[in-house]
């Protein structure tokens, strides 16, 4: 597999329209990635509806800058993602998406096409080690090719959502939080992603890392400037120079782990080449990690019988998600994404979680548009952590 990531300095998104050409043209031009009259989607992390202030989203300038290289290359961009969890990917939400996050404006200045398709369907992934079937948005699988236009964020469940966690977006909406009720330990899950990036298979992948997200990301972290654009034909080497920028350990990034597990390369910094800066000068030493990294190695490595006593001991070595009220808008959609059933909306007025149910895959706190869901770490976590 390549291990090339090719890594530009773009301190402002009034740089993008000059950078992302640059930056292709290290790569040998966006016409080693799209071919005359092919049609390729841009997919980009449309999470939920959030300005481009808030980092949440991939920059609108980053797609238009590459639906404008697309389009020089003779091929048709179209940009589509399915949003998180807690959202129907209906036309409604998407136009509520697209007008949120800058993707209407840009649309209207440059005729960049936004997907309003809402179809998906069940496709056969023959080769996943864990998962064989996935149900995928239409216009991924009708398009000739996909390029990943991610954003670098730090991520309570799985430590960081980059280049191969993008892929998760092209299961609708209200249908990824079964995956979650399904794999709830995050090496399972980790796994899951792994297969859906091969069965996606992007030409490229684009790492908006201008303005990213640190502390809870991937939905209510804080912005932090860190002014690169990183590119790679292979996901997972441009997840190993993020993870490093982020100062993420390989021990908690359960994604590489089970990576390196199969046999997938690059999953180490050693094991990328990386083109336009100096590997020491990737780390950022003060970038602010999740409240739960240190609960995100999983259980792969452990025998059976410690495995078995992890439910027992769980939830009190965990960063629990509460409610506060006085945030909280009653809008559903932690409702909506709880793959459990265990939050309730009391009275219609604010939402509950009954932390019996609870399997801390944190899918409420990256729905919660108004910073309601609030992570709380145990005693136990915090004296042994
Ligand atoms: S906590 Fe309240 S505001 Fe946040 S997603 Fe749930 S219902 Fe909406
Ligand atoms: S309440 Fe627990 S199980 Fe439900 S979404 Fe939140 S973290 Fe997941």
């Amino acid at each position: 597999m390549d291990s090339r990531v090719y890594v530009l300095e773009c301190t402002d998104y009034t740089e993008a329209s000059e950078k992302i050409p640059q930056l292709l043209e290290k790569m040998g031009g966006m016409k080693s990635f799209a071919a005359e009259s092919e049609s390729i989607v841009l997919k980009a992390n449309l999470l939920r509806p959030a300005g481009p202030e808030k980092a949440v989203t991939t920059h609108p300038s980053i797609l238009a800058a590459l639906g404008k290289e697309l389009a020089a290359a003779g091929a048709h961009p179209l940009v589509a993602d399915s949003p998180g969890s807690g959202y129907k990917y209906d036309q409604k939400m998407l136009q509520k998406i697209y007008r949120t996050c800058g993707l209407d404006a840009v649309s209207q200045e440059t005729g960049l096409r936004l997907n309003m398709a809402t179809t998906a369907e069940e496709v056969s992934c023959p080769e996943g080690k864990l998962i064989k079937r996935f149900e995928v948005i239409t216009p991924v699988l009708e398009a000739d090719g996909v390029i990943n236009v991610c954003k670098m964020k730090t991520h309570v469940f799985m430590s960081m959502t980059g280049a191969v966690k993008n892929s998760f977006g092209v299961i609708p909406g209200l249908k990824k939080p079964g995956y979650h009720a399904k794999l709830r330990d995050n090496t399972r899950f980790a796994d899951m992603l792994l297969d859906l990036s091969n069965y996606v298979a992007p030409r490229l992948s684009i790492m908006d890392a201008v303005l990213a997200m640190e502390g809870n990301g991937p939905g209510s972290g804080e912005p932090r400037r860190v002014g690169l654009i990183l590119a790679s034909t292979n996901p997972l080497a441009l997840d190993v120079a993020a993870g490093e920028i982020m100062g993420i350990d390989r021990d908690r990034n359960t994604l590489l782990l089970q990576a390196a597990k199969r046999g997938m390369t690059p999953t180490r910094l050693e094991e990328i080449e990386l083109i336009g800066l100096e590997k020491s000068e990737l780390r950022i030493p003060d970038y602010r990690l999740p409240a739960t990294i240190y609960g995100n190695e999983g259980l792969g490595d452990l025998p059976w019988w410690q495995k078995m006593l992890v439910p027992l001991f769980k939830n009190g070595m965990s960063v629990k998600p509460l409610i506060d009220r006085k945030a909280c808008v009653a809008c559903g959609s932690c409702y909506e994404s709880c793959p459990e059933g265990a939050i309730n909306m009391l009275d219609g007025k604010y939402a509950a979680i009954n932390a019996d149910k609870c399997i801390r895959c944190y899918c409420c706190h990256e729905m919660c548009q108004y910073d309601a869901v609030i992570l709380k770490k145990s005693l136990l976590y915090r004296l042994v952590n």
